[in-house]
């Protein structure tokens, strides 16, 4: 009986399931999905799809509220907080944060410990002074510095809270009074932190929140209002702010698809509960990897992301066979970033343990084979 159960599995993931380890857009829970799909037919009795309800309707509307309420109770921050939906992605709050925050006679002090993180300086620089006061790059961004000095008169400092690409994430803030501002991309509502120590916190939905399209920016009311110049309405976070997030058309069905995963990380036990389940999903595999010495990593252990584990085959030849079995099982987006390599396998809320257990099981077989 058992092993007709285990055979059954191992045949619909194969060919027809697939084992999720893409690293954004990711996979979500099954019940975000179905709720999604029927919006699309009819949102909530309304006769109508969300893909054709006003913006500005009583309904949508609610959405909103309840999506930044949701924001806000799950960070446990007050109202001196923004809490926005823009869109453009991270990436365009590369170049936004230091519009909104920066002057050009001030300094804002960045950490660089991935390529996400660089590019951030890159932008920054367009916009006032920018030092770059802890780097990891000469080791191929494989930790994350610590006890570095931060000038006072910093505007603020800038960290990526998880590095996607490098698999390398912060356990424990820096201690400074300058104002942090963190790229959490790829670990919001992953664990639960206090948020209040954050100034700015910004994240594209499509790892742990939601779908492509909508970029979610908290931001302290105290940081905004100090530019002494005039910014580009769309790209002014007080203008945003006054709007309630609908200062334009809003990406009406990504903001939905943030409010369903926000449910489902409250429903399931909250921010307690996800990180339980990443540490679970990220131990077994992290031990797997330090088990087999067919597997090697190069992350330093104290800064291990819990979401996106990186690592290579010491046999750089014994890296295609290993990609092309897993292909063969139904795992899928587990190659490396194209400028880093190897493996990465990331383990966002949504992934089931079994996910993890079946790669890790896969990892077992192909040592025992290549060993
Ligand atoms: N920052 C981090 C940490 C990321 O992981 C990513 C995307 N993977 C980005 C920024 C860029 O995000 P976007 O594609 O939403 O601009």
């Amino acid at each position: 009986m058992f092993s007709f159960y285990f055979v059954t599995c191992a045949f619909l993931y194969k060919y027809i399931m697939k084992h999720n380890f893409n690293s954004g857009p990711s996979i979500l829970p099954k019940t975000v999905y179905e709720q999604a799909a029927q919006a699309v037919l009819e949102f909530n009795n309304t006769g109508l799809s969300i893909l054709e309800l006003g913006h500005r309707t009583p309904q949508f509307m609610s959405v909103m509220e309840e999506a930044i309420a949701l924001v806000k109770e799950l960070m446990q921050i007050g109202d001196d907080y923004e809490v926005l939906f823009l869109q453009g992605g991270a990436t365009t709050q590369f170049m936004q944060i230091p519009m909104n925050l920066l002057n050009p006679n001030e300094t804002a002090a960045y950490c660089d410990h991935g390529v996400w993180g660089s590019k951030a300086i890159k932008e920054a620089s367009n916009f006032g002074n920018v030092q770059v006061v802890a780097s990891s790059k000469n080791e191929g961004y494989t930790y994350i510095n610590k006890g570095f000095a931060i000038p006072d008169n910093a505007k603020y400092l800038h960290i990526t809270s998880n590095n996607t690409v490098e698999g390398t994430q912060w356990h424990q803030l820096p201690e400074t009074n300058v104002p942090i501002v963190a790229d959490m991309s790829s670990d919001i509502f992953s664990r639960p932190i206090n948020f209040n120590q954050y100034a700015l916190i910004y994240a594209g939905a499509q790892k742990n929140m939601g779908a492509a399209g909508v970029t979610v920016v908290v931001v302290k009311k105290s940081l905004l209002g100090t530019l002494q110049h005039p910014i580009p309405a769309i790209m002014d976070y007080r203008k945003h702010a006054e709007a309630g997030s609908l200062l334009n058309t809003p990406p009406v069905f990504a903001v939905y698809v943030a409010l369903l995963t926000l449910r489902w990380i409250k429903a399931s036990g909250g921010l307690s509960v996800m990180e339980q389940q990443s540490i679970a999903k990220a131990n077994l595999l992290y031990h797997t990897i330090d088990s087999l010495p067919v597997f090697t990593t190069r992350v330093a252990k104290e800064d291990r992301s819990l979401m996106n584990a990186v690592f290579f085959l010491q046999n750089p030849a014994l890296e295609t066979p290993f990609l092309d079995l897993c292909k063969q099982e139904g795992m899928v987006g587990v190659k490396g970033y194209r400028t880093v390599g190897g493996i990465r396998v990331s383990m966002y809320n949504a992934l089931p343990m079994a996910s993890v257990e079946a790669f890790c099981n896969l990892m077992a077989s192909f040592a025992q084979q290549h060993g």
